[in-house]
């Protein structure tokens, strides 16, 4: 019979990897709970209804990414591709737009694309979103926090920050019949997709991945020329506190979002070291999705992080450590019936008295040789041996696995009587 395979694009996160993902997730919502925002668990399918009256109907994600089915009962539901609409359906149904609202949340999305690097079926994403307040320092609030989350990553140096704003929707439907004018007269030179979209959805043209297409845009009007007032002013607000912060941006005239519910600042970070999978991190304010999706009108900001890309970064760019995997402090061998009674005995009370140490036993039996050989892949720093002697001695066998690891003699071993034990692998364990 055949072996049953993984969904392609839906993939396995190995343990030599989820030590990462930990790393990230423990960085992030450290961080994130520094800043006063809480965290938010949601369901993985909702409604299909929810996607499309929010992400819009002619985006890439509603027309062909999303994993849509009938249930049981014939309702339509989709596997969440994102994470705002759901957050926003959320915490309109809980009633937690009264007040600003700090959330963020974590988890699985879905999208039906073409695999590749930092591409998948099944992604991660990391989202934070602020209800509440529609001035332009909220903005920048969001925008300094991922800088410093960069920074704790080990990774400012790797990312860049993008900035534009794409205005009121009365701003933005201005700007996109000059751009469909524009694009129209030149129809012809432009590549398939966008000629597509030029009807649909115009916006979308402009990151096009098309040189031909690109070259295109650089005498189209620019929505810059079509900018609202409160968008204008809102968006030197913003350049202001991110250069009194101190942190570098580029302004991309040519930045917009996929989806239709954004307005006014768009953002995204990226990186030239995955890629086409260039963008690490992206958002922007939407201040009438709340509204839109059945709320009282309530403004929004927010972003989201894919984590696939953000562990490829950091092992791209050495931010990990990417040495041999640690996955014992203390390692625990024992050969014999009595020895193996004592040594469980002893270790779990060892685990009692030192809660932060990761102590395996070694389990299944075998020689010393092969235990002790468990014991060093293990990475662990010392290994415990009971043998018969020890047992009827009373006593233990702490070896010393690697160089220079603690006190007393390093490279060598010390047979400790057993109450010593504890306080052995408290000095072994102290620097
Ligand atoms: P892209 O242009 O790369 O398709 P996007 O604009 O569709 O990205 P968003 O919807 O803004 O992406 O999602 C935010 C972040 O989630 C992206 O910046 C990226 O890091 C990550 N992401 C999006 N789609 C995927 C995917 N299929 N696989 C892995 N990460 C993804
Ligand atoms: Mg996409």
């Amino acid at each position: 019979m055949s072996n049953i395979q993984a969904i392609r694009g839906m993939n396995d996160i190995l343990p030599e990897d989820t030590r990462h993902w930990r790393h990230l997730e423990q960085t992030v919502s450290r961080l994130l709970a520094s800043y006063g925002y809480g965290e938010i668990r949601l369901p993985v399918v909702e409604k299909t209804e929810l996607f499309k009256r929010s992400i819009g109907e002619v985006t890439d994600i509603v027309e062909k990414e999303m994993y849509s089915f009938d249930d049981r009962n014939g309702e339509n539901l989709t596997l969440r591709p994102e994470g705002t609409a759901g957050c926003v359906r959320a915490a309109i149904q809980h009633g937690l737009l009264g007040v600003p609202q700090r959330l963020w949340y974590m988890g699985p999305m879905f999208r039906y694309e073409r695999p590749q690097k930092g591409r998948q079926r099944q992604f991660h994403q990391i989202g934070v979103e602020a209800f509440g307040i529609a001035s332009v320092d909220m903005d920048a609030e969001l925008i300094l926090l991922t800088a410093r989350l960069w920074r704790q990553l080990g990774l400012a140096d790797s990312v860049e920050l993008q900035i534009n704003s794409i205005g009121s929707s009365a701003a933005r439907r201005a700007y996109r019949a000059a751009l469909v004018d524009y694009l129209t007269s030149h129809q012809d030179a432009l590549d398939e997709d966008s000629q597509r979209r030029l009807h649909s959805n115009p916006l979308r043209i402009l990151d096009s991945k098309s040189p031909q297409t690109q070259a295109l845009l650089d005498a189209a009007p620019t929505m810059a020329d079509y900018l609202d007032d409160e968008s204008r002013t809102d968006f030197s607000r913003l350049c202001e506190f991110l250069q009194a912060a101190g942190l570098p941006y580029v302004i991309n005239p040519r930045l917009v979002r996929g989806l239709d519910y954004y307005n006014k600042t768009v953002f995204e970070w990226v990186t030239d070291r995955l890629g086409s999978q260039n963008a690490v991190c992206a958002g922007g304010r939407y201040d009438n999705l709340v509204e839109q999706l059945g709320g009282k009108n309530t403004p929004g900001v927010g972003f989201a992080m894919g984590m696939e890309r953000l562990v490829l970064l950091m092992l791209e760019t050495g931010a990990l450590d990417q040495s041999g995997q640690v996955l014992a402090d203390v390692y625990a061998v024992a050969a014999g019936d009595r020895a193996q009674s004592t040594a469980l005995a002893a270790v779990e009370s060892l685990r009692d008295s030192l809660p932060d140490l990761a102590i395996v036993q070694h389990t299944g039996g075998g020689s010393f040789k092969s235990q002790l050989k468990k014991a060093d892949k293990s990475g662990a720093r010392v290994a415990l041996i009971w043998g018969e002697d020890e047992v009827s001695t009373q006593t233990v066998t702490v070896k010393h696995l690697r160089e220079g690891s603690g006190q007393g003699d390093r490279s060598g071993q010390q047979t400790v009587p057993g109450q010593q034990l504890e306080a052995t692998l408290r000095a072994v364990f102290a620097d």
